[in-house]
């Protein structure tokens, strides 16, 4: 029997001890015909083609290596941001949605239906529907609808149906239980296009095989901006952990590169307003896969929170929970209040305004260790448009002149 690299996924779906395929008995048959088809499907020349055209002439990909030279200068590091904020759309998420969409119609699927939390999923979702013609419904938490009102526009804008998540905390969890409990009821003519490396096998290794173009073209980049396809280190912001997934990919069994995975937490770790999973959270099962989520000790799901709604969830990825438990990652978080102060300084450093996900993955610099003149590539996941909201009820507090 071949032996599979150590952080591949089993054929069970596991990572370590987390993953798995927890599903309702009336979701098995989809998620089976999901799990039984993905891999041959995308090993297809055809489908390698077509996904391959699409990331170059409409997401405009490779994106860009961009060398941030006044930060490097100020870390003593060589700081590369991967600009996913240039992808059409304005972050990562359409890389995944670009590689379901083609397994949908593969799978002679009509319908789509999809969740978001800060509106970039369903944003990418509604476009790649509109470009396949295919009709499109997106639940949204409604407390997401309000603060994220730009992305709810462009959906409708798209031709997308949005549809407001009214329970819990009103936020990622419940549009995902809303989302998850259409297909139960539509199971036959509809895909479920999943935003992040969550849910039950195969998802999470689907959407991390799709953004793994990510650290794809960060090797070949690499080795021609430093003659190393190798960093020392790559970093990114953990919501579920897809574009964390896409970074660390083609990095994980090069054990000289440091993983480096950034969490929110919230207005503080023990403030009980967080999502910092690692830190506050234990196995569990949540949206059909075994995981690390924030419980209560009788099992009950924690309500998070983040000022960033793309990492407004209660739990990681199983590959996450699993790089966190072996040791492989290094799990970091920020606050609300340190995520903005980066957005500000990167905004102001090198003219880049980041989304308020991203920003959490630069606000730890005073906190891990870098050695001087270390390559270290951080994935810039999405750009700040949608946050300009946020951004301007604090310009004079963070904003200001120093
Ligand atoms: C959705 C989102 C995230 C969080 O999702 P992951 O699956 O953890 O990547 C991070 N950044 C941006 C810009 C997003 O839109």
């Amino acid at each position: 029997m071949e032996t599979k690299a150590a952080f591949e996924v089993s054929e069970q779906g596991y990572y370590g001890d987390f993953g798995g395929a927890f599903v309702p008995e009336m979701l098995y048959p989809n998620v089976e015909e999901l799990r039984r088809n993905y891999l041959h499907l995308m090993d297809l020349p055809g489908f390698q083609l077509e996904f391959r055209k699409l990331l170059r002439d409409f997401v405009g990909r490779p994106t860009p290596l961009y060398e941030a030279s006044r930060l490097s200068e100020r870390y003593g590091i060589r700081l590369f941001l991967k600009r996913e904020d240039l992808c059409h759309t304005g972050a990562h998420k359409i890389n995944n949605t670009i590689g379901q969409i083609l397994i949908a119609r593969h799978l002679g699927k009509k319908k789509i239906v999809a969740e978001t939390g800060a509106g970039q999923h369903g944003v990418a979702t509604a476009t790649v529907c509109a470009l396949m013609g295919l009709e499109c419904i997106v639940y949204m938490g409604k407390h997401d609808m309000e603060r994220q009102k730009p992305n709810v526009d462009r959906m409708r804008m798209l031709g997308a149906k949005v549809v407001p998540a009214t329970c819990g905390s009103q936020t990622l969890k419940d549009a995902t239980n809303e989302a998850m409990r259409h297909w139960i009821n539509h199971p036959d003519d509809t895909h479920y296009i999943i935003g992040s490396v969550v849910g039950p096998h195969p998802y999470p290794d689907m959407v991390a095989r799709f953004q793994s173009v990510i650290s794809e073209e960060i090797r070949s980049q690499l080795l021609s901006e430093t003659g190393s396809e190798l960093p020392h280190a790559v970093m990114a912001c953990v919501g579920g952990g897809s574009n964390a997934a896409g970074a660390f990919f083609h990095f994980l069994e090069e054990p000289a590169v440091r993983l480096v995975a950034v969490e929110a937490a919230g207005k503080g770790i023990d403030t009980g307003f967080s999502a910092a999973t690692t830190a506050l959270g234990k196995p569990g099962i949540l949206h059909g896969a075994k995981t690390i989520l924030m419980q209560t000790d009788d099992g009950q799901i924690v309500e998070p929170f983040s000022i960033s709604a793309g990492l407004d969830y209660p739990g990681i990825g199983p590959l996450h929970a699993w790089l966190y438990t072996c040791g492989r990652g290094e799990f970091y978080s920020a606050t609300d209040e340190e995520a903005l102060r980066a957005a500000f300084d990167l905004s102001r450093t090198e003219g880049i305004i980041p989304a308020l996900e991203s920003a959490h993955a630069l606000a730890i610099f005073d906190r891990v260790r870098f050695n001087p003149g270390d390559t270290v590539v951080l994935c810039l996941s999405g750009r700040g448009d949608k946050d300009l909201g946020t951004y301007t009820k604090y310009i004079d507090a963070f904003g200001g002149e120093d």
